[in-house]
This record gives C-alpha cells, structure tokens and sequence, in this order.
C-alpha cells in the first residue's frame, strides 16, 4: 500500500533534521520564474510545486564550485601541508529533479576511478537525496532519449510524488532513504501523479556510433557559431565535472584549491608551450558532444547526460547540447 507524507509534517520533519545538526537543502523561489537549490533553515520556504530543472544542479552540494583541498605554510625552511578537513556533517536534499539526482550514479564512476576522490565520495556517503518526480516537461527536456523517465529511480534515496498541494506519496529505495521517513508516513489509498513522459528526440546509441566514425564532423563548425563559450550550459549542467586546481596564498602561507573549469572556454586547453589543441569553438563543442555521447558511454557504460535540458535553457544563443544532438542524429540517419 502507498505511503503518504503531508506538508506540515514534512516541515516537522525537516525542521527536527536541521535542530539534529544535519544540512537540509531544498528547491527556494529565486525571481518567481525559476528556482534554485539552496541550504535553508526554515522548511516553509521550500517549494515543491516548480516544473522543471532548477537553475542550479544537486552536484554543488557533493562537488562544491569551489573547495580547499589542502593548506600549506612554511615553517623556516620547512614546508607544512595540511589536509582538507573531512566532510562530516549529513546533507539532505529535497525536491531535486530525477534527472538532476541520476547524474550521482553517473559521476560516481569517475570520482571513484584512477583516483579515488575522497572530497566528492565523502559527501556522497554523508548525503541522502529526496527526488520530486516531474509534474511537467518543457520543450528542451529529453530524459526518455537517454534511458531515464520523470519518476526514475537512479540516484535518489527517496522520491515524492505529489498527490494535491499538500500530500506527497513518498517511495524509499535504500536505507537512507527508508530512515528519513521511519515513522514518519502514513499508509493510504491514493497514489501521486508524474508528466507524461517527453517523447523521443534522437537516438542515442545512433548518435554514439555515428561519433565514433565521423571525428571531424562538420556540424560543429556550423553550430559553433551561435556559441560564444561562456561556459554557462558546462556550470548548469549535472553532469559536466572538470576542475582546476590553483594555488591561493603566498609563499609563507596558502591553500591549494579545486574550482569548476569548463571545456567550452577557450583556456582550458592552452599548454604552457602557448600551443592550444581545441583552439577554436568547433573543436571545443566536439569534445563536449564527443564526450558525453562516445567517450565517457565507451570507457563507463553511461551516458554523461540526463536529459535535463538546463545547458539549452541558460544559452543565450538557444544553443546548448540537443540541438546539436539532434542535427548529428539527422545525419547519422542519412536525412541530413
Ligand atoms: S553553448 Fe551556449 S551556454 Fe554553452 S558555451 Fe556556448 S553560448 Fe555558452
Ligand atoms: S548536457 Fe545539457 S541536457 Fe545533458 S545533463 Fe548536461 S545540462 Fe542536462
């Protein structure tokens, strides 16, 4: 039988977590247009009745923008290293978007692989996810075209589905999630609602396969031109997870620090030689499709998308990955 949770004790709930020491983060009302996830105190702030993708991803919270990774300071002629602090303090987060939440099975995967990121899995171990199954799509979102649906299951702990503005079924799938809600749900009839799913936009493995024989497509130097590489779609996106690591400080004293880089601007790739190997827009945007749709399915098994549609909505050029996924899939069905 369906379990339910209704507002007023959700926010109980919330609120005995937060007195409890953990993080609470939910969705917040940022412009009255679009909304964003941030560490609140007061749980009557939370909205849970926004459409689609926030402005900002659930990875913020596991990978934050910017993160000490450790400290140094000399000592005579000695130089002292310190470590990071570890992550300890719990983290909840509700309301996130199921395909914002199946980004963390995703990016497990590299932060687990030839180096073992303690920063990204120390958070995750400490972080329990609440998903709210989607109400609606909009036109940039695809989460059908690579395998994933409104109500998908990956990376959520738990996941509410809204039955009226004050009732939420709640779905638990693993052990955190089963404990945030012990004692807390009722047992009823009703069940909540989900979006029609979005319908297929592109063939995924089509386009992965496509890739894979055509490196030096000429797509992107057509869509490139639209793009002014501000980075913007790689900083909104779930998935996109490459940083820099820079050195703050003196040479007394200092941290050594990790921050979002992007491969959409133009200095990422700039050797110290002065040479660039992606030194102009057409090659930078092959890498980011390459990427996501070729490299990382053939070296993890997963696609690094989930459909979300965020890098199109931020673009101010209406730009973002579909759009070129989907002229890449006209060609490689021979209709382009
Ligand atoms: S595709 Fe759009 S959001 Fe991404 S770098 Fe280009 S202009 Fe910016
Ligand atoms: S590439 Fe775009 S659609 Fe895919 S996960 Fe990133 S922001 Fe979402």
């Amino acid at each position: 039988m369906p379990h339910v949770i209704d507002r007023n004790h959700l926010n109980q709930l919330i609120r005995q977590r937060i007195a409890g020491g953990t993080s609470v983060a939910g969705l917040t009302e940022a412009n009255g247009k679009r909304y964003f996830y941030r560490t609140i105190s007061n749980p009557e702030k939370m909205v849970f009745d926004s459409g689609i993708m926030p402005f900002n991803s659930i990875k913020q919270f596991l990978f934050p923008q910017s993160e000490p990774i450790c400290s140094y300071r000399c000592e005579g002629k000695d130089l002292i290293v310190s470590d990071a602090e570890p992550f300890v303090q719990e983290q909840v987060v509700f309301g996130v978007r199921p395909c914002d939440a199946a980004s963390l099975p995703i990016l497990d995967k590299v932060f687990a692989w030839d180096f073992q990121d303690r920063f990204y899995q120390q958070r995750r171990a400490k972080t329990t996810v609440v998903t709210l199954a989607c109400k609606e799509a909009d036109k940039n979102c695809f989460c059908t075209s690579v395998g994933l649906a409104p109500d998908t299951q990956a990376g959520a702990d738990a996941m509410l589905l809204q039955i009226d503005a004050e009732t939420f079924e709640v779905r638990t799938f693993t052990e955190k999630g089963a404990a945030l809600f012990q004692g807390q749900t009722a047992e009823s009839e009703k069940t909540g609602k989900t979006a029609e799913p979005p319908k297929t936009k592109f063939d995924a493995k089509r386009v992965e396969l496509y890739l894979k024989e055509h490196f030096n497509e000429s797509v992107f130097d057509h869509t490139s031109m639209r793009c002014v590489g501000c980075g913007g779609c790689t900083y909104v996106c779930p998935t996109c997870h490459c940083f820099d690591i820079v050195d703050e400080g003196g040479t007394a004293k200092g941290k050594r620090v990790k921050n979002w880089d992007a491969c959409q601007f133009s200095l990422f790739t700039l050797h110290a030689s002065g040479h660039n190997p992606r030194a102009e827009q057409p090659a930078r945007q092959r890498n980011r499709v390459q990427h996501k749709f070729c490299i990382y399915p053939e070296k993890f098994g997963m696609i690094l998308c989930t459909g979300c549609g965020n890098c199109t909505r931020v673009c101010t050029a209406s730009l973002g990955i579909h759009p070129v996924l989907a002229l890449l899939d006209q060609k490689a069905a021979g209709k382009n």
